[in-house]
């Protein structure tokens, strides 16, 4: 089969990866110039394979009045005219409730883990070299309260067979001890088989290992629309030519709405910014070993190949990329508290990404209207995370027409 790939982020590459492993002639197609050029450019880096909550919880609900009034807030909605963000924001907050945040987390864990096992498989067959560590995660929390409620979650999600441990402060100590000079945590949660690798050099190894099975890609080449016969879709109208194909997948994050339309659909996806820093590690420096998410601050640091990459905000402010004076310098004032002295902090090569978030974080892997488009979207904050599974998903359906979701 011809299948036709649009979007060559982390969810795109995966997914021509997965056809052509998988014997189909793809053709990957972007209108960036390279792979990795969106929201997988630089993104917290973390593999959070047992991290999987849904933004949408009473939890959140509870938090949200606070958090939009305090203008530090790592949480900023802009309201703009566009009634896809009110669209949006209404089905957020219907998810806001226990059944959904349960329903929720048990479809993430196991297309988590689904992603865990596909990797691991496709890493012993293919050298993909993207600065891949399993160097664990560390998740701080500020006090009691939030101790109790992560001692919920990991009972919640005790089944998986994760190991995962309720520490107090000294123990996280002793697992990473460049904390020490941090007092931002009364303990935390410590989770061994969590990973960490670079997004960026992720798509470009897949997409040199599918080459080698024939992949074509066409970049610089924005999609515009599809051309259909007999209810089914035969080529995209692309703004460097037309590709036909005997079946495509949409894989373009937060700008698949868009193109969607075309389809007849009206997918509830909407762009979350965030940023990310990545600073050099001083060498002989108190050097983090460990990812670590810190629920005070509200933000994710991973070291990556003798760098560490800082994530952090969700903002609500439309598609614009645009990073507002003070950012950086919010986020990395915060490493310097958190690692004193640890990195350096002059070029902070900072940057700006979309999270393409659904209401209920739980991405929309199905076929379209059009029966041979296959839809890989809305992965929110856990594309990387979640790319090989969802990957794998959507190459059954291109496949058979058919993939059983992962549930347990
Ligand atoms: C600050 C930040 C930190 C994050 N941290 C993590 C993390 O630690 N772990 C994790 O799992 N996830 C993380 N994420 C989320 C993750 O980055 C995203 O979920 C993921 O990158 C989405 O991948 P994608 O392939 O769907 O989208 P993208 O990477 O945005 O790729 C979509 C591609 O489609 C192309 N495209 C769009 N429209 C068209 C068109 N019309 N024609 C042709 N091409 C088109 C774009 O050019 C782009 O290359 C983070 C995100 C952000 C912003």
């Amino acid at each position: 089969m011809k299948v036709c790939v649009i979007g060559a982020g982390v969810v795109g590459c995966a997914t021509a990866y997965a056809l052509c492993s998988a014997g189909h002639e793809v053709v990957l197609v972007d209108a960036n110039a390279a792979p990795g050029e969106g929201a997988s450019f630089a993104n917290g880096g973390q593999l959070s394979y047992s991290y999987v909550e849904p933004l949408a919880s009473p939890a959140t609900l509870r938090a949200l009045p606070a958090m939009l009034l305090d203008k530090n807030s790592p949480l900023r909605w802009r309201p703009t005219a566009d009634p896809a963000q009110w669209m949006w924001g209404l089905q957020f907050l219907t998810a806001c409730n226990s059944r959904q945040a349960e329903q929720g987390t048990h479809r993430l864990l196991a297309m988590a883990e689904l992603s865990r096992s596909t990797l691991e498989e496709w890493m012993a067959r293919d050298s993909l070299d993207f600065s891949f560590t399993r160097n664990g995660k560390l998740v701080l929390c500020p006090d009691a309260a939030t101790l109790r409620r992560q001692r919920q979650q990991i009972a919640l999600q005790a089944y998986t067979g994760v190991t995962q441990q309720l520490m107090n402060r000294d123990q996280c100590l002793a697992v990473e001890p460049a904390l020490a000079n941090y007092h931002g945590f009364a303990g935390g949660v410590w989770t061994p088989g969590e990973c960490a690798a670079d997004p960026h050099l992720f798509c470009q190894a897949l997409v040199a290992a599918a080459q080698k099975r024939g992949l074509q890609c066409f970049f610089d080449a924005p999609a515009q629309a599809f051309a259909f016969r007999n209810k089914q879709a035969t080529s995209l109208e692309t703004a460097k030519g037309r590709i036909q194909a005997d079946a495509f997948v949409l894989a373009t994050g937060a700008n698949a709405p868009a193109l969607a339309r075309h389809l007849g659909e009206r997918l509830p996806i909407y762009p979350i910014k965030g940023y990310s820093v990545t600073l050099p590690l001083k060498p002989g420096g108190n050097i983090p070993t460990v990812n670590v998410t810190d629920l005070s601050q509200k933000m994710v640091l991973a070291p990556l190949g003798g760098k560490l990459r800082v994530a952090a905000m969700a903002e609500f402010t439309g598609h614009d990329l645009g990073i507002a004076p003070g950012t950086v310098e919010r986020i990395t004032r915060t490493v310097e508290k958190i690692y004193p002295g640890a990195c350096e902090l002059v070029h902070p090569n900072a940057w700006a990404g979309l999270r393409p978030a659904t209401p209920t974080s739980v991405p929309i892997i199905r076929s379209s209207r059009i029966s041979n488009v296959t839809l890989n979207v809305g992965h929110g904050a856990l594309g990387f995370t979640l790319a090989a599974g969802s990957a794998s998903l959507a190459a059954g359906l291109v496949t058979r027409g058919k993939a059983s979701a992962p549930t347990r």
